[in-house]
């Protein structure tokens, strides 16, 4: 019962850390949202954070514009997550890879403190390397989902992003159409 609605909603709650994580268009932001939704029909009090670098969408996209729409607040270090509303009781974090390494023991103190954390980012960067905080998020989690895409060359299910421009950055903020999911043979078919 550990993560039940009901039991949030009766206050009888413990905190938890949940990591969503997976391939760019794997859809983590969607399942972020479709969480979150879950709790505010609950009647319970959410927030979203993001890290500032996160250029590609603005406030209002996070959750679009229907009547449950939930207030994201843009951060430049993840110890501005502390400073949330206090009668907060379930905590959004989308695009965690870009977040400082602070961010995962930000995590343990919120669900120390009751709070339910909902962690969304991309576990591997292009070059198939874990990303920023979320190998050490996926291991103080009690819950990690790991969701695929489809691999555009090959339709099976997809864990990498492949960079289809030769920029070696790390980060390529705002464009999205210069990756494409791909499975793991057709990731590695194209290296040699
Ligand atoms: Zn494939």
């Amino acid at each position: 019962m550990l993560f039940s609605e009901q039991n949030y909603k009766r206050g009888i709650y413990r905190g938890s850390i949940e990591v969503i994580c997976g391939s760019m268009f794997s859809g983590k932001t969607e399942e972020l949202i479709r969480r979150l939704k879950r709790a505010q029909i609950a009647k319970l009090k959410v927030e979203i954070f993001k890290p500032r670098t996160d250029i590609r969408y603005d406030v209002s996209d996070v959750v679009s514009h229907d009547a449950n729409s939930v207030q994201s607040t843009p951060v430049d270090h993840s110890s501005e997550i502390l400073f949330l509303n206090a009668d907060t009781q379930v905590v959004g974090i989308d695009e965690a890879q870009f977040f400082d390494a602070e961010l995962p023991a930000v995590c343990n103190k919120l669900a120390e403190k009751g709070i339910r954390v909902i962690v969304a980012g991309l576990d591997m960067d292009f070059t198939g390397k874990p990303f920023g905080p979320m190998p050490a998020l996926m291991c103080i989690a009690e819950l990690v989902t790991k969701v695929n895409a489809v691999c555009v060359c090959c339709g099976s299910p997809a864990m990498y992003s492949f960079r289809k421009v030769s920029s070696e950055a790390t980060v390529l903020l705002g464009e999205k159409e210069s990756y494409e999911p791909r499975c793991r043979f057709c990731y590695h078919m194209t290296e040699a």
